[in-house]
C-alpha cells in the first residue's frame, strides 16, 4: 500500500521534474498558447514544496495522503493562475476527497486518479480528443483500472497510468484543439503536443517513481 510518505515523495519529485521540464513546457505552450505553462507550474510546485517544508513547524503537518493532496490543491489554485491552476487545483482537491485518510491499495490508486480526472472535467468540460490534459488523464485512468482489476500492485498500477499518460500526451500532436487557448488557433493547433497533457505525463511519472 501507499502512505503519506509516498504522497510527500510524489509531490517533491513532481516539483523537481516540473522545474527540469520548465523550458520544454513553456516552449510547447509558446507554439499553441501563450508560453507560460512551464513558468506557471514551476511557480506553483515551488510554492507547494515551500509549504510542505514550512508545515513541519505548524500545528498539523500533513499526516495523511489526503492532507498532502489538499495542500497541493490549495497552493496550486492560489499560485499557478491561467487555465491549468484551477484545473490541477480541482484535480488534487477531488483526489484528496476520494482518497480520504486511508492508505491506498491498487483500487485506491485508481480512485485517486479517477477523482483527479473528474475534477478536471467538472471544471473544464473537456472531453477526450479536444487536445487538453484530459487526453493524458483519461487513458491513465483506464490503464490504471485495467491493471488493478488484473490484480496489479500499487506500483504497477501507477506504472500503467504513467505509460498511458505519456502515450496520451504524444497522441495529442495531430489533434485540433477545441478547448482552452490553443483552440483560438483552430486547425493550426495541429502538429504540436499539448502542454497540459505533457505536464500530466510528468506528474504521473513522478507518482510512479515515488512508489518504487
Ligand atoms: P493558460 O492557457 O491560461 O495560459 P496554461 O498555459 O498554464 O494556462 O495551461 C494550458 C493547458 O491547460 C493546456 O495545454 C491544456 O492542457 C489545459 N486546458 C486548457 N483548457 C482546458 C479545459 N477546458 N479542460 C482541460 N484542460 C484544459
Ligand atoms: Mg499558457
Ligand atoms: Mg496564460
Amino acid at each position: 500500500t501507499l502512505d503519506v510518505a509516498w504522497a510527500d515523495r510524489w509531490t517533491r519529485l513532481s516539483a523537481e521534474r516540473i522545474a527540469a521540464a520548465r523550458d520544454e513546457l513553456t516552449e510547447l505552450d509558446r507554439q499553441i498558447g501563450d508560453g507560460d505553462h512551464g513558468e506557471n507550474l514551476d511557480r506553483g510546485f515551488r510554492a507547494v514544496v515551500a509549504k510542505l517544508d514550512g508545515s513541519a513547524g505548524e500545528e498539523q503537518p500533513p499526516g495523511q495522503i489526503g492532507d498532502v493532496l489538499k495542500l497541493v490543491a490549495t497552493t496550486l489554485m492560489s499560485s499557478v493562475g491561467g487555465a491549468s491552476g484551477p484545473l490541477y487545483g480541482t484535480a488534487y482537491l477531488r483526489a484528496a476527497k476520494v482518497t480520504g485518510l486511508q492508505e491506498l491499495d491498487a483500487h485506491g490508486v485508481v480512485a485517486l486518479l479517477e477523482g483527479a480526472l473528474e475534477g478536471i472535467t467538472a471544471r473544464g468540460k473537456a472531453q477526450v480528443g479536444e487536445k487538453t490534459m484530459v487526453d493524458a488523464w483519461q487513458p491513465a485512468v483506464d490503464a490504471a483500472e485495467a491493471a488493478a482489476d488484473a490484480g496489479a500492485s500499487t506500483a504497477d498500477v501507477l506504472a500503467a497510468a504513467a505509460a498511458a499518460a505519456r502515450q496520451g500526451a504524444a497522441a495529442t500532436v495531430p489533434l485540433v484543439a477545441t478547448k482552452g487557448r490553443a483552440s483560438y488557433l483552430g486547425e493550426r493547433s495541429a502538429g504540436h503536443q499539448d502542454p497540459g497533457a505533457t505536464s500530466t505525463a510528468i506528474l504521473l511519472e513522478a507518482a510512479r517513481d515515488a512508489a518504487t
